[in-house]
């Protein structure tokens, strides 16, 4: 039995109940990292280069965490996720393309990294010869790797159904991994709907985000994210755009945002983006735009490792304001 380590962070978010279930049922022990601290961050800008965009610096700190703690670090080489060809080319942004080689390079301490290479542009079918050539690394045979990889994909889709119920994925993965644990029910009202959109990993850790959802939440706002929404329903909008941003996660930000700029019960687009971050300098100029032509009150969050807490909660505030305000006027 070997100790893999996953990073809680960037694809952590939206697949970790895959790869858990995929590495228990080989029957290896999964170590996750903490979830983000001042200390992960801190290690995290100190060992990566100046100029990368902080979802990679809190990576790199997960990874020191990990590091004499597991035998493997799982970090594969995400490429893509889903078929080319529907939607054009599209891939994860090149920082993820070169992840285990940042990561090799970086820590030379490190244990050997699964550094697979996820690319399922030829369709789903290829995730079972994926999840074989993992299990190969850790001793485990074909016929174990394909059925754990049927067991993932099941979890995966029960994790699915949980976020387009309206859970967010740290409550989804609750009710997966530690059904014991009594799970409060999501807010079903709130005085306004507000979609939040953004990378999983720039709106799900709270620590990046200085803990946006939950300043919602205390405002009686009902948060609605872009991986509430079905596929089917993304790939709607996606047809509706002329061409595609290109970058898978851009993309899901984008046809969820505008998706929600269509929808009335919808008061208002926060748009969560990260500082130094290539792909969404182009998100947020079109978001703004769209959000401008369709009437739909718009504020974008830029976070890097110097955001504080109280300029967020500024800003979020006079938001909710500007919201209320807007009742009053049109109400009466
Ligand atoms: S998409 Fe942007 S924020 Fe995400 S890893 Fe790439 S550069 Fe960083």
């Amino acid at each position: 039995m070997a100790r893999v380590g996953i990073p809680h962070a960037l694809a952590y978010f939206l697949y970790h109940p895959f790869w858990k279930t995929f590495f228990e049922s080989l029957g290896h022990e999964v170590i996750t990292s903490t979830p983000t601290t001042r200390s992960i961050l801190d290690r995290g800008v100190e060992e990566t280069v100046n100029d990368a965009c902080i979802p990679i610096k809190i990576y790199h700190g997960h990874v020191a965490e990990l590091i004499g703690e597991t035998d493997f670090i799982f970090c594969p080489r995400l490429v893509s996720v889903r078929r080319h060809g529907d939607f054009g080319s599209e891939t994860f942004c090149p920082k993820f393309l070169g992840l285990p080689d940042l990561i090799r390079l970086t820590f030379d301490q490190a244990p050997p990294i699964i550094d697979t290479r996820i690319d399922l542009k030829q369709g789903k079918d290829q995730l079972e010869s994926i999840c074989r050539e993992v299990g190969e690394q850790l001793g485990n045979d074909a016929q174990q790797s394909k059925a754990a990889c049927e067991k993932a994909q099941r979890v995966h889709k029960r994790f699915l159904a949980l976020l387009e119920k309206g859970m967010l994925p740290a409550r989804a993965m609750e009710i997966l991994f530690s059904p014991e644990k009594t799970v409060s029910p999501p807010d079903q009202k709130g005085e306004f709907n507000i979609a939040v959109v953004g990378y999983p990993y720039a709106i799900y850790d709270p620590y990046i985000n200085v803990g946006l959802l939950n300043m919602l939440n205390k405002e009686q706002i009902k948060v609605y994210t872009q991986d509430m929404l079905s596929d089917k329903i993304l790939n709607r909008e996606a047809r509706e755009l002329p061409k595609s941003m290109f970058w898978y996660f851009s993309n899901r930000a984008v046809y969820g945002a505008l998706h929600f700029m269509k929808k009335d019960y919808i008061d208002g687009i926060i748009h969560v983006t990260a500082f130094a971050c290539g792909p969404d300098s182009m998100v947020d100029r079109l978001l703004e735009i769209e959000a401008r032509r369709r009437g739909k009150p718009y504020l974008s969050i830029s976070i890097d490792e110097h955001t504080a807490e109280s300029g967020v909660r500024t800003r979020v505030e006079a938001f909710v304001d500007m919201l209320r305000y807007r009742r009053d006027k049109y109400e009466n």
